[in-house]
């Protein structure tokens, strides 16, 4: 299947094909006694997700486990869609997510504000769970695979207050979430991913100190796919938001408003990404996954609630 590729250790990269882009929005499933779906992508892909799983012999009674980074809709959107294909899987998500997706409402009205008409072409609408089925994760927590086989999940806040990483414990592979930025494996590139309300720079730095801890040996991007340089890519990701951080605190020192701002920080960061110099769908990948505007109005927001 054109979308499904093999990462070894029974795990499976599936292409979402979030809002029809190839490449930009990952799930992954690993596929053991009891097999385990991280990130289900938008609403609109729950159906190409699930032939992905038809695809890799797992039937509607077979998936034990739904586990999310975070809830924004490009990771969480699917949900309610796949409880309802799977109606045998546990859902599992940060104590800080949990409500949201028993009761999407609130998180739907705000994306609604944010991305208007557009909401429904590239997300579409988040379905509720039954909240019986949804099990919160506290500081850490753990999901059986199978076997003796963990995922062992870290908060790991600062792109989301309830967001976290998961390490598996055959593989030693950490899924990021966002917590690490996006990377485009066709460039290399990786930009930080800071949106409102919740972005933190201190809360995202231990976050990132906290995933060199655990020494993973791979990281997976949600956005997007495997990456084996560990240690490096961290260190970048930490250094990217700081980038964002002096440039966005500069602009607003100016005295910049929102659009200045970003207009000021999308200049002075042209060049550090080399995607921004290739092919036009390079750079909507960008702009859709870590926007230059969404990742300023993030940095001014924190900036205005932190003392300088
Ligand atoms: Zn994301």
């Amino acid at each position: 299947m054109e979308n499904v590729r093999a990462l070894g250790n029974d795990i499976y990269e599936i292409d979402t094909r979030m809002a029809g882009y190839r490449g930009i929005t990952a799930g992954y499933l690993i596929l053991g006694d009891h097999p385990c779906l991280v990130e289900t992508g938008t609403s609109t892909s729950a159906p190409i997700v699930r032939d992905a799983l038809t695809h890799l012999g797992v039937g509607p009674a077979d998936l034990a486990t739904v586990v999310v980074t975070h809830i924004h809709l490009d990771h969480a959107g699917g949900v309610g869609d796949i409880a309802g294909f799977y109606p045998k899987a546990q859902i599992v998500v940060h104590e800080k997510g949990a409500r949201h997706l028993a009761d999407p409402a609130r998180l739907m009205a705000s994306a609604r504000m944010v991305y208007g008409d557009r909401l429904d072409t590239l997300f579409g609408t988040l379905s509720p769970t039954d909240a019986h089925r949804i099990r919160a994760l506290g500081d850490t927590g753990a999901i059986d695979l199978g076997g003796g086989r963990r995922l062992e999940s870290h908060h790991s806040p600062g792109h989301a207050k309830h967001h976290v990483g998961l390490v598996d414990t055959v593989s030693g592979d950490l899924y990021v979430g966002d917590a690490a930025g996006v990377y485009l494996p066709e460039t290399g590139d990786l930009r930080p991913a800071t949106p409102p309300p919740d972005f933190d720079l201190e809360t995202a730095l231990n976050s990132l100190s906290l995933f060199q801890a655990l020494a993973p040996q791979r990281l997976l991007f949600s956005h997007y796919g495997p990456v084996d340089a560990v240690r490096d890519t961290l260190d970048r990701s930490a250094e990217e938001l700081r980038v964002w951080v002096d440039l966005t605190r500069e602009a607003q020192a100016d005295g910049l408003d929102l659009d200045h701002a970003v207009a000021m920080v999308r200049e002075r960061t042209r060049t550090r990404y080399r995607a921004l110099d290739g092919d036009e769908e390079n750079r909507e990948r960008f702009e859709l996954l870590s926007g230059a505007e969404s990742n300023v109005a993030g940095i001014l927001h924190w900036l205005d609630r932190v003392p300088s």
